[in-house]
């Protein structure tokens, strides 16, 4: 529910407003502009009666979201939300390249991947100290020594570092050391998780869409975290599970357009995870700037037929310098800021 106040309501008006609302167990928070005064009204909202809310001293308007997502919904926040990372912009018409190896290995294989990825353009690295993997005999990624690691390579080329958290018990830890907090797709719906980095940090948070999610279900993700007093989160598509077996999964091109039509959010794409295969990611990433995306998070490695883990998706750096020079051509055909 979005409320609007009278330009001329008081103070007392507002806090008459705000315990209304306490009592109904509902939190008020404050979406004005410098022209209009505007609530969003969070919480259970489907039981009151928006002509007895109007009734209220100073308000002009009531409007009802439908949406069952409200922090996240474009109809509580109509301006796209720009998040800030050490400086870099995610979101607002510019197109961000996040690149880096699937999990980080050892020092010398992270370092090099960031050199590389940086000169070729890319503004953040990625690298899994914690890997989810399918098996409990696959490599299970570096762990804290990894995350050591990845520090000693932003140290090195100063590029802001993203990793995925998989447990609440590492959230001091990324809090301090981490500029940006990647829930993985099988994630999406630990809602303790969400409710904990929602908490308890408020580094951006790369929030992948699960494998068999609906849009609404990983808005309703979002939504968790920011309830819980995280606003800076970021959506990645990284392909969803359908009957097509020759891709690794299915990209879904046009949940880059659903989410822009329903959420303020900025949304990436992860073109090596839809596609399981490093010969589709050069024009998936196309495909993603061409629709709108935000930017991409995208596998490089040094070695990818000796990589420990999704060596078959990753680009070799040289590929990667390619597909910046193309995509840096294309951005302006777009109206994209690179
Ligand atoms: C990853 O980014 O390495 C990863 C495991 O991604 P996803 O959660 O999309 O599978
Ligand atoms: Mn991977």
């Amino acid at each position: 529910m979005i409320i609007r106040m009278n330009p001329k309501s008081s103070k007392d008006d507002f806090d008459n407003l705000k315990k209304y609302f306490e009592n109904k167990g509902c939190k008020v928070k404050d979406i004005s502009s410098d022209s209009v005064k505007l609530y969003g009204i969070i919480g259970d909202t489907s039981k009151l009666d928006p002509d007895q809310v109007e009734s209220l001293s100073g308000v002009s308007e009531v409007t009802r979201i439908t949406a069952p997502y409200k922090l996240a919904s474009l109809q509580v926040h109509p301006e796209p939300t720009v998040i800030d990372v050490n400086g870099v912009k995610i979101g607002g018409g510019t197109f961000t390249v996040i690149a880096g190896p699937c999990s980080v290995e050892n020092h010398d294989q992270i370092v090099s991947v960031a050199k590389d990825v940086k000169e070729a353009g890319a503004k953040i690295l990625r690298g899994g100290a914690f890997k989810p993997r399918t098996s409990p005999y696959s490599f299970q990624g570096l762990e804290a020594e990894g995350l050591d690691l990845l520090e000693e390579a932003r140290e090195e080329t100063k590029l802001p570092i993203i990793t995925e958290l998989m447990s609440e018990d590492m959230i001091e830890r990324f809090e301090r050391d981490v500029d940006i907090i990647q829930i993985g797709a099988r994630n999406m719906q630990n809602f303790h998780l969400l409710k904990e980095v929602g908490k308890r940090t408020t580094k951006p948070i790369l929030l992948k869409r699960g494998a068999s999610a609906t849009v609404e279900e990983w808005l309703m993700a979002a939504e968790y975290i920011m309830a819980s007093g995280n606003q800076n989160v970021i959506l990645c598509e990284r392909g969803i599970r359908t009957f097509e077996k020759y891709t690794r999964n299915t990209l879904d091109i046009s949940a880059v357009l659903a989410v822009k039509q329903l959420s303020h959010l900025p949304v990436f794409i992860d073109p090596s995870h839809a596609a399981g295969r490093w010969d589709m990611v050069e024009d998936l990433s196309k495909a993603a700037l061409a629709v709108g995306a935000d930017g991409i998070i995208v596998e490089v490695h040094n070695d990818p037929a000796n990589a420990l883990c999704d060596g078959p998706q990753s680009l070799k750096p040289e590929k990667f310098k390619h597909l910046m020079e193309d995509l840096r051509k294309i951005a302006p055909i777009v109206g994209k800021k690179m």
